[in-house]
């Protein structure tokens, strides 16, 4: 498919509260996948802040790819808002089973299970095909790419090479640790930060290939542009922004569920107010995401990542 504008996507990864949870040493909570029954969870993200993503999209005109864990199908609420997904045409990519943040250091065969048994519900449950893998955490290993390439899938997008937002993390997470309060997430090696920006073709050690589509970053000082990173850092004023972006020749802003949620409307536990998506009210928040859509919309072509992947790089 010919294209004359640049290149730009738009991405929701749906983690539920667990999830942060698990991020935040809290494992007592809600956060341990041993015995973990997804059917008694209030799912927050998935029925507060991924209707408030689809209304976002609905009033910008963009088709966005929603990265779903397989595991919460098992709650009837989460069922129904994929339903809408899926019905408002957006794309469900697999962002695995369980969501195991060191998923890329398990066995092959555990890897295998949480890449294949997800990818099977959530075709299941959209009746459509899954073509595209997010790891947890962006962390990927040589067997992980092998195995989202040998379940079917055409496409990663799990790279984020952003130098800041890898040193914060390395260092968030030695942080916890000497609190003694060891987080689930996993430092990439500082080879992962200055990876490509754009759309390629991995080779992997089987000779197969697989398509990576980074996670966004301007070009400018390989600064983050995804949703957490505009609220940690407060979104540059639009007007300032419009030059960086209308340069960019790719922009995958990816975004969280989370980002949409309102800390006290929604009834998020107070033990989660440390992310930084949590102390901003929804009322500040969502301004500042319609206009970065909006912008983004105006100056770029914005498909589903499964459209970039068909489309080829
Ligand atoms: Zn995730």
């Amino acid at each position: 498919m010919e294209t004359l504008r640049p290149r730009a996507a738009v991405n929701v990864d749906i983690d539920e509260l667990y999830v942060y949870d698990r991020i935040h040493g809290h494992a007592g909570a809600s956060g341990n996948p041993a015995g973990f029954d997804v059917a008694a969870i209030t799912p927050t993200v998935w029925t507060r802040g991924v209707p408030r993503f689809l209304d976002l999209f609905a009033r910008t005109g963009v088709r966005a790819t929603f990265f779903a864990v397989a595991q919460d199908l098992a709650h009837p609420d989460v069922r129904a808002v994929l339903r809408d997904v899926v019905a408002a045409g957006h794309e469900v990519g697999n962002h695995s089973l369980t969501h195991p943040y060191d998923l890329s250091r398990q066995s092959e065969a555990s890897i295998h299970k949480e890449l294949s048994q997800a990818r099977a519900r959530l075709q299941d449950a959209t009746g459509r095909a899954v073509t595209g893998f997010r790891a947890p955490g962006y962390v990927l290993s040589p067997a992980l790419c092998e195995a989202i390439a040998e379940t079917g899938h055409t496409y990663d997008s799990s790279r984020f090479p952003c130098p800041t937002y890898q040193a914060a993390k390395a260092s968030f997470i030695q942080a916890y640790a000497m609190l003694g309060r060891p987080s689930g997430s996993v430092a990439e090696p500082p080879q992962v930060w200055f990876g490509p920006r754009t759309p390629y073709i991995e080779r992997l050690p089987s000779g197969r290939a697989l398509l990576e589509l980074p996670i966004g970053v301007l070009p400018a000082l390989r600064l983050p542009f995804i949703g957490t990173a505009a609220l940690l850092m407060g979104l540059p004023s639009r007007v300032a922004l419009a030059p960086l972006l209308a340069r960019a020749d790719w922009l995958n802003f990816e975004c969280h569920g989370i980002d949409l949620t309102d800390h006290d409307a929604d009834g998020v536990p107070d033990r989660l107010r440390t992310q930084p998506d949590q102390r901003v009210p929804l009322a500040r928040k969502w301004p500042r995401f319609v206009h970065l859509v909006e912008d983004l919309a105006r100056t770029h072509d914005v498909w589903t990542l499964a459209q970039w992947a068909e489309a080829g790089v």
